[in-house]
């Protein structure tokens, strides 16, 4: 991979971090023990009015969850892009974590955290 394309790849994968991170810190606080944990922070009880006790509990619960799908998913991608900024680092990018084929530029534009080329993306689902 040329140079100048790994540079402009390194700076979106940065930028896709510090808004990663901020969304993060949108509905959660970082875990200070458990470095680059997350804990979505449960939200309180005694809120909006209306509707029974039992209800809201529900619907606290379903927000609490859908959160956590969020932050989930947040935080692998962020795990993700600490990875691929490793790699940049170490000089291995790019090469698909299992078969060790490189990955398409044209994929890594797309989804500069990728670990995988399309065709063992595909057989990992
Ligand atoms: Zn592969």
């Amino acid at each position: 991979m040329k140079k100048g394309v790994l540079k402009k790849i390194e700076d979106k994968l940065k930028k896709e971090k510090v808004s990663v991170e901020a969304l993060l810190k949108g509905f959660a606080k970082k875990d200070k023990e458990l470095k680059g944990d997350w804990n979505t922070i449960y939200p309180s009880f005694n809120g909006v009015s209306g509707g029974g006790v039992l209800e809201r509990e529900a619907d606290e619960f379903q927000e609490y969850e859908s959160k956590l799908d969020v932050e989930h998913i947040l935080e692998l991608k962020l795990r993700d892009i600490n990875l691929a900024l490793e790699k940049i680092k170490k000089g291995k990018y790019g090469v698909c974590e299992n078969c060790g084929k490189k990955i398409s530029q044209k994929r890594l534009k797309i989804s500069p955290e990728a670990r995988l080329c399309l065709k063992c993306r595909k057989y990992a689902r």
